[in-house]
């Protein structure tokens, strides 16, 4: 299986990611934000050129993500199947994919709306290593401040702030959203529209749902998955 999670940040995209994983037999998720984290903490070559700017919100240079996702995806754990998140963020990463001939079946596209995510952000906390979310008041660890898994201290993220928050939702306005009108016109079978906005369980039924219509009508269409 081969996904691709779109929405703002803070849409969710994390969450759903974990279970998506486990459920299609621990696909591994690329997560770009977090390939970025890491390089900047391990103050790789890549890590120092893009600090500055994952600071202030903007986005890093398409052909050094499409590189380094691709690469990715040529590792043999991704053989039976990757779900990206983060990334395409625009069209012109879209079309890398496109070029490199790698496939997908399902673009899943989470919506929410801007305010809702003001809130999610600020109260976001982090386990940088694994990428795992919580949110101090509505997904809160078991130990305050630590990862459930390892025990490890979470992180509020330094792009997690108002300010920061605010410009990179206008990004995701600007150059993300029209990947979902870009997707709907060259795979319309591929898109999955869906409101982000409920309890993770909710958001996870509707995918599975919606995954297993697409995957009936797709069938019945004899359009190949
Ligand atoms: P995220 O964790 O997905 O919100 O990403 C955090 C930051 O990493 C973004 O605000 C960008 O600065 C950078 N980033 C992550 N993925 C991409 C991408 N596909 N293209 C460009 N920049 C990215």
């Amino acid at each position: 299986m081969r996904i691709v999670l779109l929405g703002a940040p803070g849409a969710g995209k994390g969450t759903q990611a974990e279970l998506l994983c486990r459920k299609y037999n621990n696909i591994p998720k690329i997560s770009t934000g977090d390939m970025l984290r890491t390089a900047v903490s391990n103050n790789t070559l890549i890590g120092q050129a893009v600090k500055a700017i994952i600071a202030k919100g903007q986005l890093v240079d398409d052909d050094l993500m499409s590189k380094l996702v691709i690469e990715r995806i040529s590792k043999s754990d991704c053989e039976n199947g990757f779900l990206l998140d983060g990334f395409p963020r625009n069209v012109a990463q879209a079309e890398a994919l496109e070029k490199a001939h790698i496939s997908i079946d399902y673009v899943i596209a989470v919506k929410v709306p801007d305010e809702e995510i003001i809130i999610r952000l600020s109260g976001r906390r982090t386990h940088l290593a694994s990428g795992r979310v919580y949110h101090i008041k509505f997904n809160p660890p078991k130990r305050p401040d630590q990862d459930d898994v390892t025990g490890e201290p979470l992180a509020h993220r330094e792009d997690d702030s108002e300010e920061t928050i605010r410009k990179r939702l206008q990004i995701y306005h600007q150059q993300t959203e029209p990947l979902i009108a870009w997707y709907q016109e060259h795979f319309p079978e591929k898109l999955i529209r869906i409101q982000g906005v409920g309890s993770v369980q909710d958001i996870e039924s509707q995918i599975d749902k919606a995954i297993h219509q697409k995957r009936q009508f797709n069938w019945k269409d004899g359009v190949i998955e």
